[in-house]
């Protein structure tokens, strides 16, 4: 008995870390293949433990029901429904006088309770919280054998401990290992963060951009253009209104950035109050009208100081063609020396020739 109850823990682990296999892919394929992987990942696992019944005096579990459990707790109720339709069908099929109770007490039910229990309360980390969810399931799985046969109160006593506990103990398993999967994750999430965005700005860093111009050059689609943007005159606004001021106009100017970032632009922080941008362009005035749009926006907008004050900013542009045989780096200096080209002129101003 404790064999097969270590098997089916065998084979709850090993669909876990066949999931943390395909979490840690999920960036690279789209939300509607991960959840397919999911829901055949959890089917597969809860149809074997079909065949690995532990058997109590005479009666044969498992513990099909605790993948459920937290699938219905933490992949949400379209792959949880669609992989209970799955397995269930496969029991119907499978036979057996056990078919039906397996089916609505043994996986439906619980099921069920746990998204009903989960409608009405946000998923915390509370012990007791989880204690309460796994022992309910167990109960609707297990109780009902007192109804269904003769002597059905008699059973339940016989094998009530030894269910009970191993059931707890399984999904306390279970859910440290996903408990411990996450931490990493969110872990993993925040060095990745730190690692790849301005924590000011929320755009790329400088050593990210540089990164994802790299293979964005392996890979030319249209004409390639590189802008630097430079704020005019902020060391005025900080000297006027102190740091903080100009770190939140600095805030405020990236929000702009990132609303108008898409396929064919990438912005990041460059250094200080100077951004660099990516473009993607058929012609060089389709990049000139782009930024020209993108510096009159920039002028046409008031940054907030206080809550009565606002302050109107411009900037100026250098703009260079990244061309096929030309490193990333001599097209950032031709765009830098446009940028104090238009610096020289008067400032508010794009420059893509000298
Ligand atoms: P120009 O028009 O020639 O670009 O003038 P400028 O004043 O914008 O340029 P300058 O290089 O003289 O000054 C840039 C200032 O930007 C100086 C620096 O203190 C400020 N700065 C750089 N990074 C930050 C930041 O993260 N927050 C704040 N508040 N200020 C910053
Ligand atoms: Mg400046
Ligand atoms: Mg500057």
């Amino acid at each position: 008995m404790i064999q097969s109850i270590l098997s089916n823990l065998a084979i709850i682990l090993l669909g876990h870390l066949c999931m943390v296999m395909l979490v840690n892919q999920k960036r690279r394929v789209s939300n509607t293949f991960f959840s397919v992987c999911v829901v055949l990942l959890f089917s597969a696992v809860i149809i074997s433990m079909f065949y690995l019944p532990i058997n109590i005096d005479g009666f044969n579990f498992d513990l099909r029901l605790i993948p459920l459990i937290f699938l219905a707790i933490f992949r949400g109720w379209k792959i949880t429904l669609s992989t209970l339709i799955i397995v269930c069908t496969w029991r119907y099929f499978m036979g057996g006088v056990g078919a039906m109770p397996g089916i609505i007490a043994g996986m439906a039910g619980p099921t069920l309770f746990v998204f009903l229990f989960y409608a009405f309360k946000k998923e915390t980390n509370k012990f007791y919280e989880k204690l309460f969810v796994i022992t309910v399931c167990w109960f609707i799985s297990d109780f009902p054998i007192v109804f269904i046969i003769p002597n059905g109160w008699e059973v339940f006593k016989g094998f009530f401990f030894i269910r009970y506990t191993s059931f707890l103990v399984v999904a306390f398993a279970y859910y440290t290992f996903i408990q411990q999967e996450h931490k990493k994750y969110y872990y993993k999430v925040q060095l990745e963060r730190m690692a790849w965005y301005d924590q000011l700005t929320n755009l790329f860093n400088r050593r990210k951009f540089m990164e994802l111009m790299e293979t964005k050059q392996h890979n030319p689609a249209k004409n390639q253009f590189i802008a630097l943007m430079d704020i005019d005159h902020f060391k005025k606004i900080n000297d006027t209104y102190g740091h903080l001021v100009g770190d939140d106009v600095l805030m405020q100017l990236s929000s702009i950035y990132n609303e108008k970032i898409n396929d064919h632009m990438m912005i990041g922080r460059y250094g200080g109050e100077e951004f660099i941008m990516y473009l993607e362009a058929d012609t060089l005035d389709e990049a000139i009208i782009t930024l020209e749009n993108l510096r009159q926006c920039i002028r046409n907008t008031t940054f907030k100081i206080d809550c009565a004050y606002h302050i109107p900013i411009t900037i100026s542009i250098g703009l260079a063609k990244l061309e096929k045989n030309l490193p990333l780096k001599d097209a950032i200096q031709i765009a830098d020396q446009h940028l104090y080209i238009a610096k020289e002129r008067g400032r508010d101003r794009l420059i893509c020739a000298c």
